[in-house]
């Protein structure tokens, strides 16, 4: 077991490959101890059903991150400040693992989760293109236009995909 940070700080010199398991309990701390597990190397006596380590279970811990997307965190994160912070360097870890993206700059903050699905929406929505004007939506209570490739409207498209009603009709 190693602290967090000093696998963070680790990360450009390479970091062995594997998952970071870190305690299942949040926050992590710069101290908070964690291990880097290759579930692929170890005896089938070691991995529980799941594909777990054993060890995770035992020792409380989840994984996390791969180490290779680690290193392109840290990567990332070194862009940010010169030189690179503790803190930094904690932020742009918990921000990936949070948001699946890349932290932009330190002390942003993201978009509430509905801003953002709405924001998602939305571009999925934009990206539908024209409405054929000459091929009607096959919804047969719907005026609109079917989009290219589709029998649908942008509305009726959307609604078929997301599973959920459209809330966009511009
Ligand atoms: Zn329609």
């Amino acid at each position: 077991m190693e602290p967090l940070i000093q696998i963070l700080k680790r990360a450009p010199n390479g970091l062995a490959q594997g998952w970071l398991y870190l305690p299942a309990k949040q926050p992590w701390q710069p101290d908070t101890l964690g291990q880097i597990i290759d579930v692929d190397t170890l005896p089938d006596d070691q991995i529980d059903e799941d594909e777990e380590p054993l060890i995770a279970a035992e020792l409380g811990l989840v994984a996390t991150l791969e180490s290779a997307m680690i290193e392109s965190i840290v990567a990332s994160a070194s862009q940010l400040a010169e030189p690179l912070t503790d803190e930094l360097l904690l932020e742009s870890f918990q921000y990936y693992y949070d948001y699946d993206a890349f932290l932009p700059y330190s002390g942003y903050q993201p978009p509430s989760l509905e801003t953002w699905q709405q924001q998602r929406d939305r571009d999925f929505y934009d990206c539908l293109g024209q409405e054929r004007i000459d091929q009607p939506c096959k919804n047969s209570t719907c005026q609109r236009g079917a989009i290219e490739g589709s029998v649908f409207c942008k509305v009726h498209h959307f609604e078929m995909i997301q599973h959920k009603p459209c809330p966009f009709s511009d």
